[in-house]
């Protein structure tokens, strides 16, 4: 860990406790802040607070007085989930006091090089790939972030030989200030959790904010087929590195229908990768131009596209079955997920879709439905995708109650070369507690049938 002085004696609040405010809590109380913690869970609750409260952090629980900073904080940091309209988080911005998040804080201590990564979709598997290939090439990488432990307890582990991969939300993001990757990826930009930002701009802002303090000893990976992602890399400072799925090029890293090439050289056939889809296929190109930066050997990034066949619920495939591909893509939770899914495969599909109903229309699915043999939908929206499902032309179609007989009847109506695909294009709290849950209880209903 770097010595780091800078917040010796000062007084910082930490806004919000769970994993990474626990740990930004210890780490600042490490480099000598004076540290205070409020989170609304009751004390006597929270387990975390007491255990502050042993180290001697000065607890405040169960609720957030509004004069909470008339004490003379010089800095605020807050889980990323509380939103900028948060009272107190408002207040220090009127007080015009710097607000930031954990991660903004891993980078001031580390010692080793960050890779973040960010996008509206791909970052969790990017982030695995990246890992893995490093991994495999013994590059000591270490995972932080959303996957893995909180960020600012790994970098202050981390030395000068680990690399740290990290994704990052545009939630963690928005409380950087310094944070400077080595490597910054961006795999792609669509409308997403305008809820929290407000507008597509401040998202965009938000995201860019990864390449902002890069400098040209800095690299910046980004989806050249993108025209607005293209339009924020050219105010990028770092060196730039495009990719696109559209063709080979002389910059950066490329794709054509049948291999990979690095600065216009090949480097692999397309036929050796076991992860399928389009949209894998641009997280692949992000991994890939990653790890050749970071002088991974070609064949530990080969060995790792040969096996890796996806992160558990992102079109995950599960198994064979008497000739049927089963694939489990719990985590698409909005259409668009659905949609690269549905792409990905070639084969007759028989979908199970369908959760909690936020009112969203599917006519996005539309042009993709195409190899859609048959659809097994349940939850709240059930009975809605299953008349989308008609106006498809789609004839098969069954109303099933939860995601566990929905598995059943879908197995009944798959055969040899289909593939059964968990891919619901709705979020799952209408059922289940989270989308985890909802893939495993369809991988467990798949084992049972097998
Ligand atoms: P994130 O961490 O950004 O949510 P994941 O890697 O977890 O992304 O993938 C979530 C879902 O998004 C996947 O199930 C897949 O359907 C879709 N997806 C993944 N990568 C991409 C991409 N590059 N472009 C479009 N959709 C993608």
């Amino acid at each position: 860990m770097i010595e780091y002085k800078e917040l010796q004696h000062k007084k910082v609040l930490v806004l919000g406790l769970a994993k990474s405010g626990v740990a930004a809590a210890e780490l600042l109380h490490e480099l000598g802040a004076f540290v205070t913690v409020n989170d609304a869970k009751p004390f006597d609750a929270n387990s975390e607070a007491q255990s502050l409260l042993s180290k001697g952090i000065t607890v405040i629980c169960g609720r957030h007085p509004e004069d909470l900073l008339d004490e003379g904080f010089e800095l605020v940091v807050k889980n990323p989930g509380i939103p900028y309209s948060n009272p107190i988080i408002a207040d220090a911005l009127k007080r015009e006091l710097p607000v930031i998040t954990e991660m903004e804080l891993a980078y001031l201590v580390s010692e080793a090089p960050f890779i973040g990564i960010t996008g509206s979709n791909g970052k969790t598997t990017t982030t695995t790939l990246v890992y893995e290939m490093l991994e495999k090439g013994k590059k000591q990488p270490l995972i932080a972030g959303n996957i893995g432990t909180v960020a600012c307890s790994v970098a202050a582990e981390a030395t000068v030989d680990n690399v740290i991969v990290t994704e990052l939300s545009s939630f963690q993001l928005m409380g950087t200030r310094t944070f400077k990757p080595r490597i910054a990826i961006l795999t792609n930009l669509y409308d997403a959790h305008l809820d929290y930002h407000g507008s597509f701009d401040n998202y965009a802002d938000a995201k860019f904010s990864v390449t902002r303090n890069q400098d040209n000893n800095d690299y910046f990976i980004y989806n050249a087929d993108q025209p607005i992602v293209c339009s924020y890399a050219a105010k990028s400072n770092a060196q730039k590195v495009p990719f696109t799925t559209k063709g080979k090029t002389e910059q950066g890293i490329s794709a054509d229908d049948t291999a990979i090439y690095w600065r216009g050289e090949y480097i692999l056939n397309r036929a050796d990768i076991a992860l399928p889809g389009k949209h894998n296929l641009e997280n692949i190109l992000c991994a890939v131009g990653a790890a050749l930066l970071i002088n991974c050997p070609l064949d530990a990034i080969k060995e790792v596209l040969a096996t890796f066949t996806g992160v558990r619920h992102r079109t995950q495939f599960v198994r064979e079955w008497k000739g049927i591909k089963v694939y489990n893509d719990s985590k698409a939770t909005n259409c668009l997920a659905t949609k690269s899914a549905l792409e990905a495969f070639k084969q007759p599909i028989v979908l199970l879709a369908g959760g909690l109903d936020r009112g969203h229309s599917f006519e996005e699915l539309r042009d993709s439905m195409s190899n859609v043999k048959a659809v097994v939908a349940f939850g709240e929206t059930g009975l809605r995708f299953i008349d989308f499902a008609k106006s498809c032309g789609i004839e098969q179609t069954i109303a099933a109650t939860n995601v566990e007989d929905a598995t059943v009847y879908a197995a009944k109506l798959s055969v040899a070369g289909d593939v059964m695909l968990l891919s619901p294009a709705c979020a799952s709290w209408d059922q289940y507690d989270s989308f985890e849950i909802r893939g495993d209880l369809f991988i467990d209903s798949v084992l049972k049938l097998v």
